[in-house]
């Protein structure tokens, strides 16, 4: 089968060369181990991380070992007496049309009612970065304001229609007129903000009349600054993401004086340390996407050889939901 190991740690922007594609012998089964065929192989931001040799709260990918990833398939062959062939699967097989697992980590899925893809968006690791985020930081009460960046993404799409149900009004922020389009016509916010437009402050202060009083920040730099100058006294900043620093620009905030007069309350958070909400989150978030109160939407590239330039686009902002790999 085929995998794509990390051949060399990018300088600046991340190139084609960072990667190899290569052919590997399917090892045979040990007792206690299963074979997984993926079906689905997800993109994330975090992965930009993982590829450079700087410290960060994970540490680094190793040279020529397969690309972290997480991913969804089917079990193929199993020694291991829970899983059985034809058993659907979410694991962190990486970028590999296969993988062997000794079950750590694995979580079975019904696909009665979602899609196997969901598992690696809205029911998935971005949807529990929303619901924490939302939930467990920001604590967003019906009648407040709430702006969402990155907002038609994979973690802001669901984070904005988690405070949509909770009766907040929430302004997102996103690229270009067609993003913003969408998440306020499919995913019902109130208002989204074109960033690339040139009047982010004077848009957003348009859309938040009576302040805001929550952030669920995904991007960092001006769209951080822009919400952070239309605050209320005692509101919540939940950290999630800094994209436009993962170049290696430096992302600072440029009125930190903001933190004080307001008494601001920012909060980080990586989601996998907070493996004890996983089982609540995932029951929420599936029920609502069962149910479509929470629509999403995909950008899907074919084979696992569109994986190096598909991530490349998602640090440029060229996807348009959750980017997936589908292996075939
Ligand atoms: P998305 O699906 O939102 O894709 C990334 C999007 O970021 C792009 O489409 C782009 O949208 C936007 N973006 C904004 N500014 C920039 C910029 N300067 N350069 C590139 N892209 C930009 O990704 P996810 O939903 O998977 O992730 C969103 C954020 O959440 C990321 O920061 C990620 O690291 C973080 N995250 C954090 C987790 C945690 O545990 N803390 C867990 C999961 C994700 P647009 O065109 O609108 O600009």
């Amino acid at each position: 089968y085929q995998r794509i190991v990390l051949a060399s740690r990018p300088r600046g922007a991340v190139t084609a060369d960072n990667f190899r594609l290569e052919s590997v012998p399917v090892p045979a089964l040990e007792e206690g181990q299963v074979l997984i065929r993926n079906h689905y192989l997800s993109l994330d931001p975090y992965m930009r991380g993982r590829m450079s040799a700087a410290k960060s709260y994970a540490s680094s990918q190793q040279l020529d070992a397969t690309m972290i990833g997480g991913t969804v398939g089917e079990v193929v062959a199993s020694r291991h007496r829970s899983w059985q062939p034809g058993d659907q699967v979410n694991g962190m097989l990486g970028w590999a049309e296969m993988g062997v697992s000794d079950g750590a980590g694995l979580r079975k899925l019904d696909t009665a009612r979602i899609p196997l893809p969901a598992f690696l968006g809205a029911v998935g690791m971005p949807g529990m970065a929303a619901w924490y985020g939302l939930n467990r930081i920001m604590q967003a009460r019906a009648g407040e304001t709430v702006v969402v960046s990155a907002a038609s993404g994979a973690v802001g799409s669901v984070a904005g229609q988690l405070a949509r149900l909770r009766g907040c009004r929430v302004v997102g922020i996103a690229g270009g007129e067609e993003k913003c389009d969408y998440v306020v016509k499919a995913l019902g916010f109130d208002a989204c903000i074109d960033y690339k437009a040139g009047r982010l402050e004077a848009d957003l202060a348009d859309a938040t009349p009576d302040g805001v009083d929550a952030i669920f920040e995904n991007v960092g730099g001006a769209c951080l600054d822009a919400a952070l100058a239309r605050t209320n006294a005692f509101a919540r900043v939940a950290l999630c993401g800094l994209i436009a620093g993962y170049g290696g620009a430096a992302v600072p905030i440029n009125n930190a004086r903001l933190l004080l007069i307001n008494r601001l309350t920012i909060s980080g958070f990586i989601i996998t340390e907070h493996m004890d909400c996983w089982p609540q989150g995932l029951r929420e978030l599936g029920a609502l996407v069962a149910d479509g109160r929470i629509t999403y939407r995909e950008s899907v590239t074919e084979g696992l050889a569109s994986a190096p330039e598909a991530f490349m686009g998602l640090l440029q902002g060229r996807n348009f939901g959750k980017q997936l790999v589908k292996l075939i």
